[in-house]
């Protein structure tokens, strides 16, 4: 598969990049299997893959499960499909745990060269150490800091043998934390290992019960691995110092050079504004959660918010398992990413920036049917035998979608209600008693004539007759009545009611009275031309379609849709992917 485009590896800071450190390219992305991954994900999956694909190098995927308590199976599975469904495949999949061995050699070296030492100081004296709560007052070094190489050592090895519980002993680094000239908090002796509880490990079982941290783990596992490039986002910046301290002390690295060791480069997050990405809020959406507020007479309240929405690929969501369930191609996110271009700074983009993107990728890409989300029957009383026709409409008027379809054509069809009106008016040009409107396609346009309506006063049938030769104003969609197949229609809006939901109360669960009561909108007698069928069928027989084989169309004059995996034998379910142009109302 071709994947992300060039441009964006040929120019600007990615060129930069390579240009500093010209190497073979060994570069890796880096998740933690502690949740789905979300829309961002997607700028780090594209930097870290497309640059290794770009200069013909590898790219690894390590799963950074140091953190046994939050990491579940189901993460792992889900990241690597997420991966291939983007185009991208690694070189090799590897775990920081494949190292926890020689991370652990790696840590008594340290504390053998004076560079580490065993801390049993609590997280507010460790805290006050560091210059207090603003980390501006003077610092200064515990008794700890100077115990002799052979007690850390000791201390370090009855950390492991299970001596300490979680918060009693930490390995800290050596660094400059005494240094008043350090302004870097990075530098001031980070821990490096730390005593965890629930340390039960899904690859190393009960063999741990300390683990590794981030800071000491991630520039030794990039250097294991011989990774030229280490790519990662701005947050990180500062971490960059303590990153080359590391592997210049242990001698994978050489100070003030990229020669030797990988190189730390950090890019700006990509940021969807109006959607939720964090994991713990999404995990109120998709669970539902308590809430317990104390009141001043010590009772304490209970609200119950149930969960809203179905579950983590729900398509409301913009975590990557719902934008591939809602139908975003693969390849469309790539191309938002390459147009947004990487630099270092924070990239804001709206999500009306984001589906106008999506918009013009599908617009390129996907074939046009007719799909009526709220059908009325439109029976044409004089339409003859002879004007009952089968049609061949191409896939695209355009002519960039190749191929067409067979559309049968008879005197009953059905044509959304919102294209009728039971009282004409002048700025109204669909159709309206004694009113002609164009039927897509068909070679004469259609007047109306009478209309009835069932006993909750919901217009049920229309009645027309031809009207050849008259100019129609508009034409509308219309579907088959004989041969037309019924589906479900999903269409979706915003989950919240605001367009900043990160702003709203979630710590006692203000956000719930925020809930978009019409964020799911669902046409359940909605009807689509058989064509649909004939598209299912030419997508399995492609399986080279495989990692991304959702059918997508275009519903004329309605939107972009995609068959849903909620399809069963008896009905297609359909999702809204994106609407056919901006609502401006909204
Ligand atoms: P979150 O807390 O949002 O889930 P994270 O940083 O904890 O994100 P990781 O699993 O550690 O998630 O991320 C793996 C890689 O993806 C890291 O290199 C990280 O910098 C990058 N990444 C995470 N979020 C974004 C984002 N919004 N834009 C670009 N890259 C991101
Ligand atoms: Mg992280
Ligand atoms: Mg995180």
């Amino acid at each position: 598969t071709d994947s992300i485009p060039a441009s964006v590896f040929a120019e600007g800071w990615l060129k930069r990049v390579y240009e500093e450190k010209p190497v073979p390219v060994r570069s890796r992305f880096p998740p933690e299997p502690n949740g789905f991954l979300h829309i961002g994900h997607c700028k780090a999956i594209a930097v870290n893959f497309g640059f290794a694909k770009y200069h013909n190098g590898v790219c690894f995927l390590r799963y950074d499960d140091t953190n046994p308590a939050k990491e579940e199976e189901i993460y792992f599975t889900s990241i690597r499909e997420i991966i291939e469904w983007l185009g991208f495949e690694p070189y090799k999949i590897t775990y920081s745990s494949d190292h926890f061995d020689r991370l652990y050699e790696l840590a008594e070296e340290l504390i053998k060269i004076d560079k580490a030492y065993v801390c049993h100081c609590s997280r507010e004296e460790v805290n006050l150490q560091r210059g207090g709560p603003d980390n501006r007052g003077p610092r200064y070094a515990c008794s700890h800091r100077d115990r002799p190489i052979e007690e850390s050592l000791a201390e370090f090895r009855a950390m492991r043998d299970g001596k300490y519980k979680a918060g009693e002993a930490y390995l800290r680094m050596k660094q400059s934390l005494t240094d008043p000239n350090e302004g870097n908090p990075q530098m001031w002796d980070l821990p490096a290992y730390r005593v965890v509880e629930k340390n039960h490990h899904h690859r190393t079982g009960d063999r741990w019960k300390i683990y590794p941290t981030y800071d000491f783990t991630h520039c030794l596992c990039d250097a294991f691995e011989e990774i030229s490039h280490s790519m990662c986002t701005t947050e990180f910046q500062q971490s960059r110092v303590s990153y080359d301290w590391l592997l210049e002390v242990l001698g994978f690295k050489i100070p003030k050079s990229e020669e030797k060791g990988p190189m730390q480069r950090e890019y700006g997050r990509l940021n969807v504004t109006g959607t939720i990405l964090s994991k713990r809020r999404i995990a109120m959406l998709v669970e539902g959660t308590t809430i317990e507020k104390k009141n001043s007479d010590g009772t304490v309240e209970k609200k119950v918010i149930p969960p809203s929405v179905r579950g983590w690929d729900d398509p409301r969501l913009y975590t990557l398992v719902a934008l591939r369930r809602r139908g975003i191609p693969a390849k469309a996110l790539l191309y938002f990413v390459e147009e947004l271009g990487v630099t270092d700074a924070l990239t804001d983009i709206q999500v009306l920036r984001f589906e106008a993107a999506i918009r013009r990728h599908l617009e390129r890409t996907v074939p046009r049917l007719m799909l009526v989300l709220d059908p009325v029957e439109l029976i044409i009383e004089d339409a003859t035998e002879a004007d009952e026709t089968e049609l061949t409409i191409p896939y695209d008027p355009k002519g960039m979608i190749p191929g067409e379809r067979k559309v049968k054509f008879t005197r009953k069809v059905y044509i959304d209600s919102s294209d009728f009106r039971e009282e004409d008016s002048a700025e109204f040009f669909r159709l309206a008693p004694n009113k002609t409107v164009g039927l897509l396609n068909v070679p004469f346009a259609v007047r109306a004539t009478t209309f009835s309506k069932n006993s909750n006063g919901r217009v049920s049938e229309i009645r027309a007759v031809k009207a050849e030769g008259e100019k129609p104003k508009a034409y509308i969609h219309w579907v088959d009545a004989s041969s037309g197949i019924k589906v479900v229609s999903r269409q979706y809006n915003p989950l919240f009611k605001t367009d900043s939901p990160n702003s709203l109360d979630w710590k006692e669960g203000g956000w719930a009275e925020d809930l978009n009561p019409n964020s799911e909108v669902v046409f359940k007698d909605a009807i689509v031309e058989k064509g649909l069928e004939d598209l299912i069928k030419a997508r399995s027989l492609h399986p080279s379609h495989a990692s991304d084989d959702l059918v997508r169309f275009q519903a004329l004059r309605t939107g972009y849709f995609c068959v849903d995996p909620d399809t069963d034998g008896k009905k297609a379910v359909l999702n809204q992917i994106v609407s056919l142009r901006e609502d401006k109302s909204k």
